[in-house]
Formats: structure tokens, C-alpha cells, sequence
């Protein structure tokens, strides 16, 4: 049974390797740094103490998965709901330093971003009037713990709905009880968002994936800055970036496997009719490797290319084979780029560091017999907030390149 709204009843000791970790400003202990945790339960608030028993803080305690404790206080904690409510206000009142609340130009962001945010396991997005809630850790799925965060985000942000999105493969990891997505408040399941001024389709609980990738909001508004010409979107999903080169670029070519995610990029094109001054976009659906493979060989050419692939590399295991892709890619588009043309090229790899990525571009850039000027290296957007010290937060990169 989860104890997680009683104060703290037991400890786990962790190992020098472990209570290094956590003093060199990390939040995770793995299960292997674990020296006893006995009789925890799944799901606790414990005590985290080094091997000689000295109290290193507050954690919450997974009993299956390989980060068995996250941090959540230096100090003891007495009311876990009452400091979630204080971690969520906190969490907001971030955000309305860089972002305004009331701004219909730019009304979708992360509000809550784990980790970076001190509220492991929890993810809320904001899309307009709906939030979007993901729970990834045993603490954050008690009931009582789910009450007190609906119940705040009700009060500070009074959305519409709010739904929560189940990822079954974590649920299963956290030796969580299935569950289906749903709302967790009211009743809307749809609605219209804007990023930077361009307005996109919500649906929570239609089509395969839902929601869209928020962390490239930024990025998206450098890219138009400098996209010109002939573009190409390849990996565009619901278009996002395809929408923002539209009003700077002509013709726009958006690229994706996925037919849902091509329809609804189609309806957001039609969404921004009055900005596209009838402009159509392309939107193509196709295997991306094969795509660009069969420009890159009948001399196609473009002014600006977005590179925005799934990430490849999910563990550091697959390092090498996830640059190959990487560099497959690249390589392709810096051969159909036109002199002055503008390389837009993303990893949301974590583990392809920033330093590994652009080194692979560097080594594409000299198999294509290119040069590259970096224009702007680029993370993701300040509502994913990237905490010092905890480098798993920092996981996106776009570059923006101008290719001669
Ligand atoms: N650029 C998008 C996000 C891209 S996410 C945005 O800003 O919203 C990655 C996308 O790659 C997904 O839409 C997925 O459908 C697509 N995808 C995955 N493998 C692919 C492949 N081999 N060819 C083309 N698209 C692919």
C-alpha cells in the first residue's frame, strides 16, 4: 500500500557511489546504489541516508524500476500534498516570468516538466483551455497525490478539462494497475492552440498520438527567421514546422510516414489560411530515408531543410548506430541545399550529447563537400526546463546552419 500522504516512515540507505550522486546535485539513485530498502513500500515517501546512516533527504521511492529513488527535498518532508501544491504554483509562476498567461499568440506550453520542475513523475502540458497530465512514477499515481494535483491546477489555472494521457509501457515498468487515458476534469476533449501566432488542432483522445511537440516552439520561430525559398519539412508531423516557414518560404514540402499526423497537418494548414494568403503546402507521405534518398540522387534542391527525426538513439547502447542515422540524414540534405541555403537539423536524443551531434555534421558536412556556419545551437524551449546538474533534462538540440 502507498504511503505517500503520510509523513516519511522509512529509509533507504544508498551506497558512496549513490550518495555521491545525489551530492554532486543529481536527483536519481539507481537500484544498484541501493544498500537496503527494506520493507519500503511501492510508491513511499522515504528517508535517504548514506551507508554510516546520515540523513541526506527526502525521495521518492520506486520498488521496480532502475531509478529507485527520486529526490524530492533536501529536508524532511511532513505533508507531501501540500508541498506538490507549493511545487505546481512554483512551477507556474516560472512560466509567466517569460510567457503571458492571457497571450493568444503563444497559449500551449509545458507547465510542469518533472524533474526540472522538483515534481518527479509528473508532466502537464498546457494546450489553450485543456491541460494534458502524465503520470510516471508509483508516488505520483496515489490517489491521494493525484487529488491534490488536479485540485491545484483547477484552482491556479481553471482549464476547461484536464485529461490524462497513460503511456501503458511506464504504467507496466512501474508495476502501476492499467488504466486508460481519460479526463480527469470536466468534459471538452478538443480544442485550437497557437504557438507564435499559428494556430494547430488539439484532440486528446483521437488519432494515435496526440498532443504536439512543445519543446520546439522556439525553434520553430528561429527557423522562420531565417528560412527562405524552396523548403522542405522532412519528419513534419502535424506541421508544425512547416506552418512557420510557410509565410517566408515557397513552395513548402512537409514530409511524414504517418497519415493521421499528415491529416491533421493538412486541417492546421487550413486552420492558418488567412496567414498562408492561399499558399498550399505539400504535405507527402513517405518513408524519409527513401524520400531523400531519391531527391538527393535526381538532383533536387531546396533552400531550407528541417531535419526533425523520432529519436534514434534511446539508450547509449545504440550511440553509434543512432549518429550512422544521423549522418544518413544530414549528409542528404546538405547535398540538396543550394548555396546560402539554411540547414535546420534536430536531435531529441538525449543520449547523442550536443557535442556528438555536432561533430557528426561537421563529418557530413565534409562528405557532402559543404561548409556549414553555424547560425544559432539551440535547445528546447525554457518551459522544458533544463536543471544543472541533472543533464537527463537537456535533450533536445536544433541547428540552425547556413550551408555554402
Ligand atoms: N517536426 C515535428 C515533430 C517530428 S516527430 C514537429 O515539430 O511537430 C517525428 C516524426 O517522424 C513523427 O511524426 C513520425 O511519424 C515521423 N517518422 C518516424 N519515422 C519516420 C520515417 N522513417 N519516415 C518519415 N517519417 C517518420
Amino acid at each position: 500500500m502507498s504511503q505517500t500522504s503520510s509523513p516519511v516512515n522509512s529509509t533507504v540507505k544508498v551506497s558512496p557511489r549513490g550518495a555521491n550522486r545525489l551530492k554532486s546535485g543529481h536527483v536519481w539513485v539507481y537500484r544498484s546504489d541501493i544498500v537496503s530498502a527494506d520493507g519500503v513500500d511501492s510508491g513511499s515517501l522515504v528517508t535517504v541516508t548514506d551507508q554510516r546512516g546520515k540523513a541526506l533527504g527526502t525521495a521518492l521511492y520506486s520498488s521496480s524500476s532502475q531509478i529507485a529513488i527520486r529526490m524530492i527535498a533536501r529536508d524532511a518532508v511532513n505533508d507531501f500534498p501540500a508541498l506538490l501544491r507549493q511545487r505546481i504554483q512554483a512551477a507556474i509562476a516560472y512560466r509567466n516570468t517569460f510567457l503571458k498567461p492571457g497571450d493568444g499568440d503563444t497559449n500551449a506550453y509545458r507547465i510542469v516538466f518533472s524533474e526540472a520542475d522538483f515534481l518527479p513523475g509528473l508532466i502537464v502540458d498546457r494546450y489553450n483551455d485543456i491541460l494534458s497530465l502524465q503520470i510516471l512514477t508509483q508516488a505520483m499515481d496515489a490517489e491521494p497525490v493525484r487529488e491534490a494535483i488536479v485540485s491545484e491546477l483547477n484552482e491556479q489555472l481553471k482549464p476547461a478539462a484536464i485529461i490524462e494521457r497513460v503511456d501503458p509501457r511506464v504504467r507496466d515498468l512501474e508495476t502501476l494497475p492499467p488504466r486508460d487515458s481519460g479526463l480527469l476534469h470536466g468534459t471538452k476533449t478538443a480544442t485550437t492552440f497557437a504557438m507564435n501566432g499559428i494556430k494547430f488542432h488539439y484532440d486528446a483522445l483521437e488519432g494515435q498520438k496526440t498532443g504536439a511537440f512543445l519543446d520546439q516552439r522556439e525553434n520553430y520561430a528561429a527557423a522562420a527567421q531565417y528560412a527562405h525559398g524552396e523548403a522542405l519539412d522532412v519528419f513534419c508531423y502535424q506541421g508544425g514546422f512547416a506552418l512557420h516557414l510557410a509565410p517566408k518560404c515557397s513552395p513548402v514540402t512537409g514530409v511524414d510516414s504517418s497519415r493521421p499526423a499528415l491529416e491533421v497537418a493538412e486541417q492546421n494548414a487550413a486552420l492558418n489560411s488567412g496567414l498562408l494568403k492561399g499558399k498550399e503546402i505539400e504535405w507527402i507521405e513517405a518513408n524519409a530515408f527513401d524520400l531523400l534518398k531519391d531527391y538527393a540522387t535526381s538532383s533536387r534542391h531546396y533552400d531550407t531543410i528541417v531535419l526533425d527525426p523520432p529519436a534514434f538513439g534511446k539508450t547509449k547502447r545504440d550511440l553509434e548506430a543512432a549518429l550512422r542515422g544521423y549522418k544518413e540524414l544530414n549528409l542528404r540534405a546538405l547535398k540538396m541545399l543550394r548555396p546560402g541555403g539554411i540547414l535546420v537539423t534536430c536531435s531529441c536524443s538525449y543520449h547523442v550529447g550536443q557535442a556528438d551531434f555536432l561533430e557528426m555534421l561537421g563529418s557530413a558536412a565534409l562528405d557532402a563537400h559543404r561548409n556549414l556556419r553555424l547560425i544559432e545551437v539551440r535547445g528546447q524551449a525554457k518551459d522544458h526546463p533544463v536543471l544543472l546538474n541533472v543533464p537527463e533534462t537537456a535533450y533536445l538540440k536544433c541547428v540552425i546552419a547556413s550551408v555554402s
